[in-house]
């Protein structure tokens, strides 16, 4: 096992929460199986394989958020709503077939969890084009298990604009949908997330919303400028809710390989908007290429040594690990 004693112990009492992974992709596509331990051969390692169960203990996690995928090939969302069931399923499956894992929706939930042993699965759908226009789609998803709904992926859709890619608008704000989404979300208990989306429909959503949102997966233009990441007014304006923001683990988008970049995120973020913000984000299992410490929950326990180096304190890792997530949990 990886990190040091002091990190482990850290794990031990702050079982980590990440906000997003894609494995379920892997699991509806390839069968991925969640309770067996994996050891990708590239280039496959490169692209996904990254979290199992077994590598979660490890790693001292407690729970992991499964982004629920679905990418439209064509401009219309039809049948988004079937492949994000169809992950759901296979979480079910997973959980049926093999002890070790439940599936999760509360803080009392993920306690719960943590006092019988066992490993949380948490869910947020990407994108609000798999609702397919239906707001009353939500509540079948919520019904599910989905605490946080992506409102953007990549392409612009019946709520907004994306951040990048097809139907990029930097103008465009929230739709009247995109509003009505937001306060739909907040009635059924789901956080609204805000990755992918451009600025103004981020600062548009940040207006409306009574309920703490997050970023379930980002960088911060402060540390690393990229389209992919967030500025310090999008920062404040999170913050000013109470949300959180989980940091991603691509070095695309942090600026670099190693530890290194991963920390100077956290700190910018806390620098600006203080303890009560920062998550992880890894965004494993994302097609992403993953920062080599952090190929895997494995290496969690070295970002928390990379934290302790850096002077961030066990409280505040504490919250960077689990805390945060918890309250925003236990708040929506
Ligand atoms: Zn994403």
């Amino acid at each position: 096992m990886l990190g040091s004693d002091e990190a482990r112990a850290i794990h031990e009492q702050f079982p980590a929460i990440d906000l997003h992974a894609d494995t379920l992709m892997w699991t509806r596509w390839l069968g991925y199986d969640l309770h067996a331990r994996h050891t990708p051969p590239l280039p496959f390692a490169a692209l996904g394989g990254h979290v199992d169960l077994p590598r979660m203990r490890d790693g001292g996690m407690g729970a992991q958020f499964f982004g629920l995928v679905s990418l439209p090939i064509t401009h219309s969302a039809r049948g988004s709503a079937a492949v994000v069931d169809a992950q759901i399923d296979a979480l079910d499956e997973a959980i049926l077939r093999r002890p070790g894992l439940r599936l999760v929706r509360t803080a009392a939930e993920v306690e719960a969890c943590r006092a019988a042993g066992e490993l949380g699965a948490l869910l947020g759908i990407e994108g609000a084009h798999a609702l397919e226009g239906s707001l009353d789609k939500l509540g079948h998803f919520a019904r599910r298990g989905v605490r946080y709904l992506g409102i953007l992926h990549f392409s612009a859709n019946e709520a907004g604009a994306p951040a990048y890619g097809r139907g990029r608008d930097d103008a465009a704000g929230l739709t009247r949908w995109g509003h009505d989404l937001v306060h739909r979300c907040e009635a059924e208990r789901v956080l609204v997330d805000l990755s992918h989306l451009n600025k103004r429909g981020f600062l548009d959503a940040c207006a409306i919303a009574t309920k703490p949102p997050i970023v379930s997966h980002t960088g911060v233009l402060g540390a690393f400028d990229h389209w992919r990441n967030i500025d310090d007014e999008q920062l404040r304006a999170v913050a000013g809710l109470g949300g959180c923001v989980g940091v991603i683990f691509c070095p695309r988008f942090v600026g670099g390989e190693g530890l290194g970049p991963v920390v100077k995120h956290m700190k910018h973020i806390l620098d600006v908007v203080g303890e009560d913000v920062p998550a992880l984000g890894s965004d494993w299992d994302g097609f992403i290429v993953p920062t080599r410490p952090l190929k895997d929950p494995t290496g969690l326990p070295l970002l928390t040594d990379a934290l302790l180096e850096a002077g961030v304190s066990e409280r505040v890792i504490g919250k960077i690990l689990r805390g945060n997530v918890m309250r925003v949990l236990g708040e929506a």
